[in-house]
């Protein structure tokens, strides 16, 4: 089982790094944005990859795929047997999209959603052909991060996913698979609980946003790096694992320390604070000079 021909329809952040993943993994790819600059826009994610792939010290990359931009998404599909959506978080705009990509994919073809929070049945209501449609949801940089969450909807059928699973650890991605539907699957709901409490503690000048960011990655962002959250409270409650951890932190739950079912308001003045400390923190650094230092990073 292997991908011959991936098609990417849209060539936004997230877009071209699923082009690259792909390419550098030595499959062809054709690509649909209508952007005017978005042969631009693809070119300088690959150089950021390519640059990435540059530094890992593993077995020799295959020859590198080659990439081609369609002028339609008909054009784009062609022959393709792993087609990715990745254009705006609109519903209406990638039911359309999908639609015609439904109409004209090989009926062999797997039709993935970059989506971040919508549902699967929600996207593959309009498609003639839904049970080869799923969500393939992956994190940013899409060439460096292993994962991808699967995710299928009513109509998405079994063997789709398995596919999709097999497929994606041939291009180095972790499928992950969700077992039931639910907006923003599970990263992204992780995340926007984390971020919304973040938001609370610099409105409140417990902190400022350099000083919550080294907080995260000298401590558990490393440990997250390694082992996901409930290996590593298994470890905290000691030689009696889980169970004891439940026992000993599961009571102060019940007095939480942070503010969850609240959000905060992101009025003008909690938008400029963040701004600009987020400048002075980060603001001598472009955004091309952030992705390098977070691809060395990551590498
Ligand atoms: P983006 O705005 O950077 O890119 C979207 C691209 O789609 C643009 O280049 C645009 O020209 C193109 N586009 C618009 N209409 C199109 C059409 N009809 N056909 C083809 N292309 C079209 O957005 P993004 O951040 O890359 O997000 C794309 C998707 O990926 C969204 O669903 C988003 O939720 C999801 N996602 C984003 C992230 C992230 O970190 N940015 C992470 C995971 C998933």
């Amino acid at each position: 089982t292997k991908i011959n021909k991936a098609a990417c329809v849209g060539g936004g952040v997230i877009g071209g790094a699923w082009a690259a993943r792909f390419l550098l993994a030595g499959i062809d790819v054709s690509m649909y944005d209508p952007h005017p600059e978005a042969t631009r826009i693809v070119g300088e994610v690959l150089a950021n990859a390519e640059r990435a792939y540059g530094m890992l010290t593993m077995a020799p990359l295959p020859p590198r795929g080659t990439l081609s931009f369609a002028k339609s998404i008909e054009e784009a599909v062609q022959d393709a047997d792993w087609i990715q959506e990745s254009v705006p978080e609109r519903l209406e705009l990638k039911r359309g999209v999908l639609t015609q990509i439904d109409a004209a994919a090989s009926p062999s073809a797997l039709i993935g959603s970059s989506t971040s929070g919508l549902m699967p049945t929600d996207l593959q209501r309009d498609m003639k052909h839904p049970e080869r449609f799923f969500v393939a949801h992956p994190y940013n940089p899409v060439y460096l991060l292993p994962l991808v969450e699967l995710v299928g909807g009513q109509k998405t059928s079994k063997e789709t996913i398995t596919k999709a699973k097999e497929l994606a650890a041939t291009i180095g991605m972790e499928g992950v698979v969700i077992a039931k539907e639910i907006e923003a699957f599970v990263g992204d709901r992780l995340l926007e609980a984390l971020w919304r409490e973040a938001l609370w503690l610099i409105q409140d000048d417990i902190c400022d946003t350099e000083t919550l960011d080294n907080v995260i990655r000298y401590s558990f962002g490393m440990r997250w790096a390694q082992m996901g959250l409930f290996e590593t409270y298994r470890i905290a409650g000691g030689e009696a694992g889980m169970r004891h951890f439940l026992a000993q932190f599961g009571p102060c739950l019940q007095w939480p320390w942070t503010k969850f079912t609240d959000v905060v308001d992101l009025d003008d003045a909690l938008v400029d604070k963040i701004g600009s400390q987020s400048d002075a923190q980060s603001g001598a650094y472009g955004i091309r000079e952030l992705e390098r230092i977070r691809d060395e990073n990551l590498v």
